[in-house]
């Protein structure tokens, strides 16, 4: 199947690394041009130069931290000076702290919002004008498996990952008529720097061995097993491809099977 991605002007958030940088990298092999953004330039450069070594399409870098609406304005005038435009826009984030809602203080709030909701907001805003003169675009939000099943000791994900959903239906169709076809896609138990951080918090919370905790994680997967960003990877990059066409607005679980409601 032929992708239509090469040549397409890709920018994807927090993509030094997991999710964001899988998705960089499949973007880039199938020869789409990349701009991709953390805070660290260090570990951007690092990833520029990986990522250039085996993909067909440019590899840029800018450093943002999505919490900073200035960051964002001048990542994405970055983008359209170096690439001439925007065609997909990859939404992503850090993820916010553990806890229960009794543990999380307003300030705790305040920073999940503006980290997981307020930033794909202003990133969107951003956006849309290049892709309207371009004449569409792909938008794909990033959540979590917690959009169809809270997870326990979760309260600021499970709260602010809903809220994407729900922008991005509603914007579905506000965005059609300009030929720009949002997505949210919802990962489950990723092998990556977060879910290993978060089976740790489990470990300390409960006693147990890192190991203990990811082998019950794995039993509850009917596959069996964690996933590779890779996996994740191609099927966002399907979803942001010109293969991809008659489907808007809806939220897809990329999850192993670990979500068992239809
Ligand atoms: P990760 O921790 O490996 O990577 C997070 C990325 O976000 C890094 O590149 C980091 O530098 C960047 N980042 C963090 N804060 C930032 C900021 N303020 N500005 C700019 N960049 C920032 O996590 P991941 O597994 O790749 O997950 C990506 C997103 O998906 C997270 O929000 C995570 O909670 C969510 N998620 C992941 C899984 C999974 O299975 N991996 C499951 C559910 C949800």
């Amino acid at each position: 199947m032929d992708l239509g991605l090469s040549g397409k002007n890709a920018l994807v958030m927090a993509s030094s690394q997991g999710l964001g940088k899988a998705i960089a990298k499949e973007l880039v092999k199938e020869g789409a041009n990349v701009m991709i953004a953390a805070r660290r330039e260090e570990r951007l450069k690092a990833v520029q130069d990986e990522l250039s070594r085996d993909g067909q399409g440019k590899v840029a870098f800018c450093r943002a931290d999505v919490k900073n609406e200035e960051d964002l304005r001048a990542l994405v005038q970055e983008t359209i000076h170096q690439f001439g435009s925007i065609d997909i826009l990859l939404n992503n984030a850090g993820g916010p702290p553990a806890g229960g809602f009794s543990e999380v203080t307003d300030q705790d709030w305040q920073h999940a919002f503006e980290l997981n909701l307020l930033s794909y907001v202003r990133m969107i805003r951003e956006v849309v004008p290049s892709m309207k003169e371009n004449g569409g675009g792909r938008i794909i939000n990033i959540t979590s498996s917690s959009i169809k099943q809270p997870i326990p000791n979760l309260i600021l994900s499970n709260t602010f990952r809903l809220g994407i959903v729900g922008m991005a239906k509603t914007l579905a169709e506000e965005l059609a008529p300009d030929n720009i076809l949002i997505h949210t896609v919802a990962p489950g138990r990723i092998a990556t720097d977060r879910v290993t951080h978060l089976d740790q918090d489990k470990a300390d919370r409960t006693g147990r061995t890192l190991a203990d905790i990811r082998e019950e994680s794995e039993q509850q997967i009917p596959l069996g097993r964690y996933g590779q960003p890779e996996e994740f990877a191609k099927v966002v990059t399907f979803l942001a491809s010109d293969a991809c066409t008659y489907m808007t607005g809806d939220a897809f679980l990329i999850d192993g099977g670990l979500i068992r409601s239809i």
